[in-house]
């Protein structure tokens, strides 16, 4: 290969070169509505403004990417943006550690995180990306909220918190240091009892769980998704029986053992049980249960062994009519959810522990035996595997069907200052009074400063006196603010609104074709530990959809499909910088170029499966990109120009016409591995197993190498139908290698004498019309 003709893979030029077009052409603007094409919403994960964009975020933005450049190259029209998740615990403690207030925080880190993602080249529609801080959006976490609130969804309760005196701050989980104490000043945290927001997503479980096999046979829920969905919900199937006391007194009561009614020895409820105060209602009693709901119990395990168990001294009649002890534990809600359950010894590990600590006989030999049944975990896909039997003897109770979830209600607010406001006002005269939806945003004070102690929000006077909306009297405001989770619970929806339309009134743009158009989005890509968000937004589209604004879809299911990928580890472990193991995404970029980090991660595993960092990935796909680009641009300098051809062809016609014959069967051959490739990286494609179709791209590539190398074994050089036929192939290479390589490909796909358009190289067999 001469000098002249070698060209070098230079990535960083190429892709410089491809971006600058991409911004010129404004190539991933969301199309217009038209409803006569085919139109999908790909919504990938929304990060959190924590600074960097890591491995985690590339293998998951390469997959969602990869997806949305594949759908585009078949000419459907592809939604594909996100919003930061800005506000939360770690843009506060980075705020902290900085020194500067928690706007200028996630401001900046945005920035950085925007940049790093448009250097690899990922096609989201910058212009609808949002941070979910900004005031114009927190409106939805507000409006939200009201919604909710007026609905009976969302309730005050009372919960615990960990509190440090020092610091005079309630602390995250994670910020209580192993030992219980403060990670700030390392001084002893305890626990104490909060007024708090919950969000009653007890109304749902069950349709979410009836969904699910709706779900599961839509075929584009991949199997980690489910299995997270199930996980979450902790569906358990059992029996419930009717039990009297004594003094006749009633309690339902449910078991999933339903084949071992007369083994039951005691009765497990939850503090949370409707029923708790009446049972524990022997004041001593009492005293322990409201103990036990204050909370002191969840700093210490979580075990059988060591969990409170209050006896209330009353008990049930069983089935023998011998009586069964009515204990009150918390061991219950985590395994049952807030129910009341049989204590089966013989059947479960955690009621055998709970029966030797009280003292309460059963037999051991079955017990011995260690038959299946739920000891605190249940099977992968949630459910037990042993259904309804109405097993019972003559004199017993009778048993009927029933079902368990151990997903609840959980709290939404957080005593911490970034965060979006909750719109209440506390009134002396009137009370409690939500904040009228026209008066949204209540906005946040953005000067504030958190410094680790105090809660900055509620000791802002100007922000905390207000007046009463409903009396004009003078009220102060709720000081807690929102979870950052139940922003997520909207997070998906704004990117469907024109960013031009976000300043509307939130009714207005909910009135909007734009969401009726784009949801259910077609496809979710995010990693497997979005379970508990994708669980709670489906629950509250559910919502959403019976209050009317998202009546539209009947199912309540906010998408369509959903693809969870696993994480990046290194070593088997997973990536931290205490370990040292660290990979950093711009590094690679810049030493190898964007496209062979996205092909990496993608070629490395499939995206249900945890992906084993090695360079070796990296290597061996630099290697393959530069083979392509070399290879390509020299069978394009070596081709006989399309003058010359001619002339051969009419100088030398019938020795020409002879040397195509010999080789002819060998351009049909390859003609066949092009189509059997597109085919297969297509199916791949449809099926989002990006990991096998970059290796049936590397296949197609040998293919075409060998095409070469057989003609060239038979009559020493390529001729003209043979270059053309070849050239032909690599265009097609360079096709299905779009979604994976796009500044590559496109950059080949220009030198083999193509235009560039839209957004994205088409797929093989796909001719669009370029836009005049
Ligand atoms: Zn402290
Ligand atoms: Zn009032």
């Amino acid at each position: 290969m001469s000098s002249a003709t070698h060209k070098r893979y230079e990535p960083q030029a190429i892709e410089d070169r491809r971006q600058a077009a991409w911004r010129e052409r404004d190539a991933f603007r969301t199309p217009s509505l038209a409803e006569d094409q085919p139109h999908l919403y790909i919504k990938p994960s929304a990060p959190f403004t924590s600074g960097n964009i890591h491995i985690g975020h590339v293998r998951s933005y390469s997959i969602g990417d990869a997806y949305a450049r594949f759908r585009r190259a078949r000419g459907e029209a592809v939604l594909f943006a996100f919003g930061f998740d800005a506000f939360g615990l770690p843009a506060e403690l980075g705020a902290i550690a900085g020194g500067e207030s928690p706007s200028d925080w996630v401001s900046r880190c945005a920035a950085h995180m925007t940049g790093q993602l448009e250097r690899l080249g990922f096609s989201f529609d910058w212009e609808r990306s949002f941070l979910s801080s900004d005031a114009i959006m927190y409106r939805w976490s507000q409006w939200l909220f009201l919604v909710l609130l007026d609905a009976g969804l969302i309730y005050r309760g009372t919960g615990t918190v960990d509190w440090c005196e020092n610091c005079q701050t309630t602390l995250a989980s994670i910020q209580v240091e192993p030992g219980g104490t403060c990670w700030r000043c390392h001084g002893p945290v305890r626990l104490i009892e909060l007024p708090q927001w919950y969000l009653r997503i007890s109304a749902y479980l069950e349709e979410n769980d009836r969904r699910l096999d709706e779900l599961a046979a839509s075929g584009i829920w991949d199997e980690v998704a489910l299995a997270s969905q199930q996980i979450v919900l902790g569906r358990l199937d059992g029996v419930e029986v009717d039990l009297r006391s004594g003094d006749g007194a009633e309690l339902s009561v449910f078991t999933p053992h339903a084949d071992a009614l007369p083994d039951a020895r005691f009765v497990l409820m939850s503090p949370r049980h409707p029923d708790a105060d009446s049972w524990a209602c022997d004041p001593a009693v009492h005293e322990q249960l409201e103990q036990l709901r204050s909370g002191g119990w969840e700093r210490s395990s979580r075990e059988a062994e060591t969990i409170p168990v209050i006896d209330t001294g009353r008990a049930l009649l069983g089935f023998d009519e011998s009586p069964l002890p009515v204990l009150v534990s918390p061991l219950v809600d985590s395994r049952f959810g807030p129910t009341v359950v049989l204590g089966t010894p013989t059947r479960d590990r955690s009621d055998e522990v709970i029966a030797r600590r009280l003292g309460i006989d059963f037999p051991e030999a079955a017990a011995a035996g260690g038959s299946a049944g739920p000891t605190g975990a249940v099977p992968l896909d949630g459910r037990s595997d042993e259904h309804a039997a109405g097993a019972s003897s003559a004199t017993a109770p009778q048993s009927r069907p029933a079902v368990r979830y151990r997903a609840f209600d959980f709290t939404i607010s957080r005593q911490r200052s970034w965060g979006t406001p909750i719109p209440i006002v506390y009134c002396e005269k009137c009370g409690t009074v939500p904040v009228p939806r026209e008066q949204l945003p209540v906005l946040l004070p953005l000067d504030i400063r958190p410094t680790g102690t105090g809660n900055p929000l509620a000791e802002l006077e100007e922000f905390v006196q207000t007046t009463c909306p409903d009396c004009d009297g003078p009220a102060r405001r709720e000081t807690d603010t929102l979870d950052c989770h139940f922003d997520a619970l909207w997070l998906w929806i704004p990117a469907c609104v024109p960013a031009e339309a976000r300043g509307e009134s939130l009714e207005d743009m909910l009135l909007l074709p734009d969401l009726r158009h784009w949801l259910p989005s077609e496809r979710l890509v995010a990693g497997s530990d979005s379970g508990n968000f994708v669980f709670d937004q489906r629950i509250v589209t559910k919502a959403l959809r019976d209050l009317g604004p998202l009546a539209f879809l009947a199912d309540g299911e906010p998408f369509a499909g959903c693809l969870f990928h696993e994480m990046v580890v290194s070593g088997g472990r997973k990536m931290s910088k205490h370990l040292g193991n660290v990979v950093d995404p711009d590094e690679l970029v810049e030493r190898y170029g964007a496209d062979t980090v996205r092909l990496a991660v993608l070629y490395a595993a499939r995206p249900q499966k945890s992906l084993n960092w090695s360079d070796s990935a990296v290597l061996h796909c630099h290697r393959f990109l530069t083979q392509v680009w070399e290879y390509s641009h020299a069978k394009l300098a070596e081709a006989p120009s399309e003058g010359d051809a001619g002339t051969r062809v009419s100088e030398a016609g019938g020795e020409d016409e002879q040397i195509r014959d010999k080789t002819e069967h060998l351009r049909a051959k390859l003609s066949e591995w092009c189509e059997n490739g597109v085919r297969r990286i297509t199916a791949d494609m449809e099926s989002l197993e990006t990991h096998s179709a970059v290796r049936n791209v590397m296949r197609l590539f040998e293919r075409i190498k060998g095409f070469e190398k057989r003609v060239i074994e038979r009559q020493g050089e390529l001729g003209a139908a043979n270059s053309d036929a070849l050239i032909e192939a690599l265009t097609v290479l360079a096709q299905v290698l779009g979604p994976f390589a796009p500044h590559l490909a496109e950059e080949l796909w220009i030198a083999f004498g193509n235009d560039e358009h839209g957004a994205q190289t088409p797929w093989p067999g796909v001719s669009f019309q370029v836009p005049a």
